[in-house]
């Protein structure tokens, strides 16, 4: 079996000039790509007691429904401003490029409860920032942030201010 970075591919220059994008189609297109990633992300969850799987839209869901699921979890989206049909709450943030708004749904974590984060890739970690930002407004609390793939130059970790993080692929 290939190690699971053999299953990223790296597009140059997308969605703009200078950027290297990793795409995670290419570990989701091959059934041991797919079983390598969620693998490796319950793998990081193993010593860790939570509740709710949050994963923003939409390559977080990909990955953190499986993961919810086979640990027996339930699973939060956050989504872009405007999608959600309940009643939310909304963070902005800036991301590696452009900005962006997300919401969640105000019911979806109770007081307490212990979050864990799961994404495709971290880059600034300002998406991950928001996210935590939502969920302490509702009261509660994530314990761990986990990625396939991190982008470590951009210093993503020292955003999150103690939260732990655990990524499958780190490119320096
Ligand atoms: P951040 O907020 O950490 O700067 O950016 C992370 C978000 O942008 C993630 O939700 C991720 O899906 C997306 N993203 C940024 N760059 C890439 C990339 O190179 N590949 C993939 N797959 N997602 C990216």
């Amino acid at each position: 079996m290939k190690h699971l970075e053999e299953y990223v591919i790296s597009i140059p220059d997308f969605p703009e000039p200078g950027i290297i994008f990793r795409d995670v189609t290419g570990i989701l297109q091959d059934p041991d790509g797919l079983q390598l990633a969620v693998n490796q992300l319950q793998d990081f969850l193993k010593d860790t007691e939570f509740d709710v799987v949050v994963g923003p839209e939409s390559r977080g869901f990909i990955f953190g429904v499986p993961v919810a699921y086979n640990l027996k979890k339930s699973f939060v989206p956050v989504r872009k401003k405007g999608k959600l049909p309940r009643k939310t709450i909304s963070e902005s943030y800036a991301l590696e490029y452009g900005s962006a708004e997300i919401e969640i749904h105000e019911d979806a974590i109770k007081p307490g409860q212990k979050v864990v984060i799961i994404d495709d890739l971290m880059a600034t970690g300002g998406t991950t920032e928001a996210i935590i930002r939502l969920i302490s407004r509702l009261g509660g609390e994530v314990v761990k942030a986990c990625f396939v793939m991190e982008l470590a130059g951009l210093n993503g970790r020292e955003k999150l201010k103690g939260c732990p993080v655990d990524s499958a692929i780190i490119y320096e």
